[in-house]
This record gives C-alpha cells, sequence and structure tokens, in this order.
C-alpha cells in the first residue's frame, strides 16, 4: 500500500480545536515506529480548475483569501488552510489513480473532506477530497465507474450531494443515526439518473464490531453488480469506542476486520483501493486503526 503524507497538511491548525495537527503527528509517528515509509504529495497540474469542477468558484476564492477565522460554528480557516487543503486534494487524486491503476494507497491527509458540500465547507471540511479525486478520475477518462464506501462516524452529506443525480459514482454510507449533520437516511437514495446509486445505513448508537461487518455485506454485493473501476474510501476512524465526538463501539481489531472485509471484496472484483482520511478523533483509535488498515493492505 503506498502511503502518501505530507506536513504541508498540518500547516492548517488550530491549537484546541478536535481537528488538529496532532491527528496526523500521532498517525505518523506509529508508522515511523513499525518503519511504514510515506510519499511526498505529487502537486496536480491546474489544481485550482479541478477543485473549481466540483466547488463554486467564489466558494474557493473565499478560502484562497480568507478573511474570517471560522467558516461556522466548527470548523475553522487560516491563512495557511488554502495551502494545506490543496495539498490535501492533490494527495488524494494521487491515491486514486494508484486505485485506478491497481495499487492500493492511503491518502493520510487533513483537513477532511465528506462534509463539503458545492457551495462551502463545513464539519471541519473544506474542500471534498474524495470527491474532487472522483471527478477527476471520471472526467479525465482514467475510470468510468467508481464506487465510494465512506466508513467515516459520520454522514458525508457532502459526497451525496456532489453526486446525488450522477449513476457512474456509487456512494455507500455507514454512520452512527442520528448524529451530526443530521442527514443519511435511509430514504436518501439519489435523484434522476442517480436514483438507487445512494445507499444510506444509519447505525445505532453502539453498533459493535460484528454487527459492523453485518451491515458492510451489502457494500460487497453492490460491488459485485456496480462492477466499479475502483473503490474509494472515506476513511473516518471515530467509530471507535473511545472517540470523544460519537458513540459507536468498534475496536482496534474492528478497524482490522473492517480492512480485511474491503480488501477482499476488491480482490474479488479486482480492483484497487484508495483510502482518504476522514475524521478520527482520539488519537490512539485513529493512529492504531490506520495501522490495522496498512497493516492488512501491506
Ligand atoms: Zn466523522
Amino acid at each position: 500500500m503506498i502511503l502518501i503524507y505530507s506536513d504541508k497538511f498540518n500547516k492548517h491548525d488550530k491549537l484546541g480545536h478536535p481537528e488538529n495537527k496532532n491527528r496526523l503527528i500521532a498517525i505518523k509517528n506509529i508508522l515511523d515506529k513499525y518503519n511504514y515509509k510515506t510519499i511526498e504529495v505529487k502537486e496536480i497540474e491546474n489544481i485550482e480548475r479541478e477543485i473549481k469542477d466540483v466547488h463554486l468558484e467564489e466558494y474557493v476564492e473565499f478560502i484562497k483569501n480568507f478573511k474570517s477565522d471560522m467558516l461556522d460554528i466548527d470548523t475553522y480557516v487560516t491563512k495557511d488552510t488554502y495551502e494545506s487543503a490543496v495539498a490535501a486534494v492533490c494527495a488524494s487524486i494521487n491515491a486514486a489513480e494508484y486505485a485506478v491503476s491497481k495499487r492500493d494507497a492511503f491518502a493520510l491527509v487533513r483537513p477532511p473532506g465528506h462534509h463539503a458540500c458545492k457551495e462551502k465547507g463545513m464539519g471541519f471540511c473544506i474542500f471534498n477530497n474524495i470527491a474532487i479525486a472522483t471527478n477527476y478520475v471520471i472526467k479525465n477518462e482514467i475510470a468510468k465507474k467508481v464506487l465510494i464506501l465512506d466508513i467515516d462516524c459520520h454522514h458525508g452529506n457532502g459526497t451525496q450531494e456532489i453526486f446525488y443525480s450522477r449513476n457512474n459514482v456509487y456512494y455507500i454510507s455507514l454512520h452512527q443515526y442520528p448524529a451530526y449533520p443530521g442527514t443519511g437516511s435511509y430514504d436518501e437514495s439519489g435523484i434522476g439518473e442517480g436514483k438507487n446509486f445512494t445507499l444510506n445505513i444509519p447505525l445505532h448508537p453502539y453498533t459493535t464490531d460484528d454487527e459492523y461487518i453485518e451491515h458492510l455485506k451489502i457494500f460487497r454485493k453492490i460491488a459485485i453488480d456496480y462492477n466499479p473501476d475502483a473503490i474509494f474510501v472515506s476513511a473516518g476512524y471515530d467509530t471507535y469506542l473511545h472517540d470523544p465526538l460519537t458513540s459507536m463501539s468498534i475496536t482496534i481489531d474492528g478497524f482490522k476486520k473492517i480492512s480485511e472485509f474491503i480488501k477482499e471484496t476488491a480482490k474479488i472484483i479486482d480492483v484497487g483501493v484508495a483510502f482518504i482520511l476522514e475524521g478520527g478523533y482520539n488519537l490512539e483509535g485513529l493512529s492504531k486503526g490506520v495501522l490495522e488498515t496498512i497493516k492488512v493492505f501491506r
């Protein structure tokens, strides 16, 4: 598994905020301890155009020329945010390109992305990394169809919104429900050509490892039927039982089992997987969870 990391992601930081640079530092420390090497993010040509292909031009310009320090009640912006967020998008595209060429990759990025909507960021997210990467590979005809699996504890409302009327992106989300941001009920299933290409799997608080794997079985069935060119994972580790922001009961061993299930599924349909980091706010759960994923994919 190719691991993409950059210190640029950590320029975006706010002391005392749960989404801070210590998250990636914890991951990097554990990777160093186990001798896993990372590669630096590769820049993407005309990246601003790629971002504006998914987000409203005015919103991108607003982040670039930031004026206020809070985008909303829980999402901060600093003078360095644009640089970090652009680097996170580039790393996600790098990972997506590897996955399409059947090499598994993990973009260890922040700020996270799956709550970011077309017109605005929210929920600690600035640009929707996985959506921009997905749009990039399809637009450039590197892939025809992509399946996005969102295993963050929260519903990826931004990713859902961006692909809601498309059938060349299948979006599946498992999330605690109800919880932030309030969306992600079972009957949100797409619109127009995208009808039935969005699947929300709302989970009750305290969902265990075994229950989670049981719910993941539908993902395998869909992957086989849909036959995408790659699987992209919105990889949040905030389902961890000690996460301070959520109430799920996934253990470190659970992250291993979930990763194995994804790997086996990718093997059945013979595609690569790109993991793109989203949430995870207990540093031990986050770093050990990511390590389990990397060990499974090796
Ligand atoms: Zn989350």
